[in-house]
């Protein structure tokens, strides 16, 4: 299994580094999924359909990222069509998913709003229920990575050198300091132990 960075407009990286080296949003060219997360879009094709501001992952948060994919696709049943990613990126150390359940609003900010409003406006109807449930699913998923490795997935805090935010266990807090390509690589390779 080769993993080729085969959209080179996205790498997956962390922290800063990513913000300097933001995913193209505009123009024709399609923002890039993170090669860690083809084997997701093979398993969960509707899940990754359609338009998506870019799709990155680090390496020690793909077990969780699976896990919720599969609880999203387990709660939604029947209706797993509805649901898509549309952006998933790392910042200041903690993961940020976001998705949609519809097609009405493409904006980012405009489908955050709907999350948070789901019970808003009186009795919760069942679409609003399963936005709901969705919700809960992967914010307790992001809050999960804020206590692992971004690298190896082990028990790890947020920490800081020079101005990056990253949440890492202590062996890959000190590579960052020392080898910081050598963490980045790390970051966007799926570990084979
Ligand atoms: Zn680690």
């Amino acid at each position: 299994m080769k993993y080729q960075k085969t959209v080179t407009s996205q790498q997956s990286i962390p922290g800063e580094l990513m913000q300097k080296a933001p995913p193209q949003i505009t123009g024709n060219r399609e923002p890039g999924i993170d090669p860690l997360l083809h084997g997701m879009r093979k398993r969960y094709a509707g899940m990754f359909l359609g338009r998506h501001l870019g799709l990155s992952m680090c390496a020690g948060w793909l077990p969780v990222f699976e896990r919720v994919c599969e609880d999203i696709d387990l709660a939604l049943g029947e209706e797993r069509d509805d649901f898509r990613w549309v952006q998933t990126k790392e910042k200041f150390g903690s993961a940020r998913w976001y998705w949609t359940m519809d097609e009405k609003s493409e904006n980012l900010f405009d489908i955050l709003a709907n999350v948070s409003g789901a019970f808003s406006d009186g009795m919760p109807t069942l679409a609003s229920q399963r936005r709901h449930s969705v919700a809960e699913l992967v914010k307790a998923a992001e809050q999960k990575t804020r206590t692992m490795c971004m690298v190896c997935g082990l028990n790890g805090h947020r920490q800081e050198h020079r101005g990056w935010y990253v949440v890492c266990c202590e062996e890959h807090f000190q590579l960052l300091k020392h080898q910081p390509e050598r963490f980045i690589h790390q970051c966007s390779t799926r570990s084979t132990t």
